[in-house]
């Protein structure tokens, strides 16, 4: 019989362009050290592996950040910011902040536009880049600094996120984990941009700031979450699911929600929506992205429409006002796992683990509870499938896959998103790529001059109840759906 491991927080598939181009290619040190760890501790009896993999970061005491936690990732090659799509700004912006002698790294600056907005991410590496310690306060300082140097330097810049990252490790790969998110518009601090004195008001006044429970294990100034809270207001939220995730899966048993999982019959999904509902549903996966999303929900909003968001809980849980805004907009959110993990090996502990997991992070963020939830890379197994429809969702797959994370090419994606258009289709999009934005106007376009209007999966569905499949038959027919048209084209032509 097939062995199962259980879940392991570990992102896997098309992943955020950014986050890929901030990773380190090779293995480092710190990966290698804990590839010896791991082997000398050996692995669980089960096959599973712990909360996080060994991390060099529960390596070190509280209060002594280590050489590893303010030394960027990646940052010793000058080609590290990368350029989005406005390297103007950017180029103007990256020179600002440069200037402005920031106590953290500065590791990207990015502009978009989507053609009525302008919205710019800024990512900083925490801790001093002389002392190596990390200070709130200098933190604080910092994101300040980065807010109204943007908003002065970017004339039209409407929307800013800026997040503060610690290495953070994930199967022996290094990424920016971010600790600190700001999410800001100009209105909100228009009246503050020309004042240079304390940061703390500042802060206060922007919607959304999201504090990692890990900075206070290295805060030089705030030894506590009392302090914490003092700088930051109610911003910190408790230790990450990633932090806990051991823990967090025992809970699958006592829950009783894995009791008499039948071992066959058929299971809820949607493939395809109502032939009558003369709409299309427009589905949006990975998010949320602190570049992308309020862009998308800007362009989403100019047309009046709602789609699907399924949202990854690793995201969700990093950009909770990015949750929000997407609820607060109207839009369906549905689930995607909390670290983008393939269920096809998962067991049922796992699949639990990455569902509920999932639905924690958007329930914490929005209040919205997934009813539907979607296999990333629409990779399932008939076991995965059992749990999921145990669990209470309906398994959403799509009829069109835009490619979107592979094709770099507006044609190409629209092309594919709009294929064998028809009532009742679902489109497969993708969010935290700059590409995705750029063909979503005429996605929507396509779908309207088809005399078909844009909606949601349930929007599709209609009243009607969800149809019941075998899930042998629902495993082929998602295998079939991941396939890309264009591609194919492209290889059939040779
Ligand atoms: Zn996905």
């Amino acid at each position: 019989m097939r062995e199962f491991r259980d879940t392991i927080p570990i992102r896997n598939g098309a992943d955020w362009v950014m986050s890929r181009n901030s990773q380190h290619k090779g293995m480092s040190i710190w990966s290698l050290i804990g590839t010896i760890l791991s082997l000398s501790l050996g692995l669980p009896p089960d096959g599973t592996q712990g909360a996080e993999g060994p991390s060099h970061l529960d390596a070190h005491l509280r209060a002594q950040p280590p050489g590893a936690l303010v030394r960027p990732l990646g940052t010793e090659d000058p080609g590290t910011i990368p350029k989005g799509l406005e390297p103007v700004p950017e180029g103007a912006l990256t020179t600002a902040l440069l200037a402005q002698n920031l106590h953290s790294r500065l590791l990207r600056v990015g502009i978009a536009s989507n053609g009525w907005i302008t919205a710019g991410l800024v990512k900083l590496q925490v801790g001093d880049k002389q002392s190596e310690l990390i200070s709130i306060r200098d933190l604080q300082q910092d994101v300040a600094r980065v807010i109204t140097t943007a908003f002065a330097t970017v004339p039209d810049l409407a929307h800013l996120d800026c997040w503060a990252t610690v290495p953070g490790e994930r199967e022996f790969t290094e990424y920016h984990r971010p600790v600190l998110s700001v999410s800001v518009t100009r209105e909100e601090v228009a009246d503050l941009l020309g004042s240079s004195a304390d940061p703390a008001p500042l802060l206060a006044r922007c919607g959304c700031v999201r504090v990692d429970d890990l900075l206070l294990r290295y805060a030089i100034d705030a030894p506590d979450a009392v302090g914490v809270r003092q700088l930051f207001g109610e911003a910190l939220q408790g230790p990450s699911l990633q932090d806990r995730w051991t823990e967090f899966g025992a809970q699958a048993r006592p829950s009783g929600e894995l009791d008499n999982l039948p071992r066959e019959g058929p299971v809820s999904a949607i493939v395809e929506g109502d032939p009558a509902s003369a709409r299309v549903a427009l589905t949006i996966d990975d998010g949320p992205h602190p570049l992308t999303t309020p862009l998308m929900l800007d362009v989403l909003r100019r047309w009046g429409v709602h789609a699907t968001f399924f949202l990854v809980g690793e995201n969700a849980e990093q950009f909770p006002e990015l949750v929000r805004l997407i609820a607060r907009d109207g839009h369906e959110i549905g689930n995607h796992t909390y670290s983008h993990i393939s269920l096809t090996e998962l067991n049922p502990r796992g699949v639990w683990t990455q569902l509920r997991g999932c639905d924690q992070a958007i329930e914490a963020a929005s209040g919205v509870k997934p009813r539907l939830m979607r296999p990333p890379g629409g990779d399932c197994s008939e076991l995965a499938l059992r749990v999921t429809d145990h669990l209470g969702y309906e398994t959403a797959l799509w009829t069109a896959n835009s490619g979107d994370w592979r094709n770099h090419n507006r044609e190409a994606i629209v092309a594919n998103g709009l294929s064998h258009m028809r009532p009742g289709s679902i489109i497969l999009m993708h969010q935290g790529d700059l590409w995705s934005l750029d063909a979503l106007p005429y996605i929507l376009q396509g779908i309207r001059q088809a005399g078909l209007e844009v909606g949601t999966v349930s929007d599709v569905v209609g009243g009607d109840p969800v149809a019941r499949w075998e899930p042998a038959e629902l495993v082929a027919l998602a295998k079939r759906a991941h396939t890309d048209p264009y591609e194919q084209g492209r290889r059939s032509d040779g």
